[in-house]
């Protein structure tokens, strides 16, 4: 099934693309959650991180790295970002195909709400 994010990576749908390679784009979230949110898409479809299969386990690999290599270009790599892979419904994901969130550029505070 395709999603907005194949129509940006079919450039269909315009987006302020920070990166690209063979295996993945990454572009600028539409709706920042930080100062810094960047989205880090494979080329390969993936609904949902349930879906990965062993062989692809490397494209997630790829995602972190394309990630860290960001932070470190634009040097904020030190002061610290926070990766986010949403999974379905109860995690918010609403596009379905695999991506990596890196948010940053300012403390981002404590990772959820604790349960009781
Ligand atoms: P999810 O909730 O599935 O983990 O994250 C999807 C993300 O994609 C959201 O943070 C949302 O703001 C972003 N997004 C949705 N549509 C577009 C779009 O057309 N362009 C860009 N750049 N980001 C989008």
């Amino acid at each position: 099934m395709s999603t907005i994010f194949d129509r940006i990576i079919r450039r269909e749908v315009p987006a302020d693309i920070v990166y690209e390679d063979e295996q993945l784009i990454a572009f600028r979230d539409i709706a920042p959650q930080a100062p810094i949110h960047v989205l880090f898409v494979p080329k390969t479809p993936i609904a949902t991180l349930n879906d990965l299969t062993p062989e692809q386990a490397p494209i997630i690999g790829q995602l972190a790295l394309a990630a860290a290599d960001y932070a470190k270009r634009e040097g904020f790599a030190q002061a610290g970002y926070r990766t986010v892979i949403n999974c379905n419904g109860d995690a918010g994901q609403t596009v379905f195909q695999v991506h990596l969130h890196l948010l940053a550029g300012a403390p981002l505070g404590h990772f959820g709400t604790p349960i009781r």
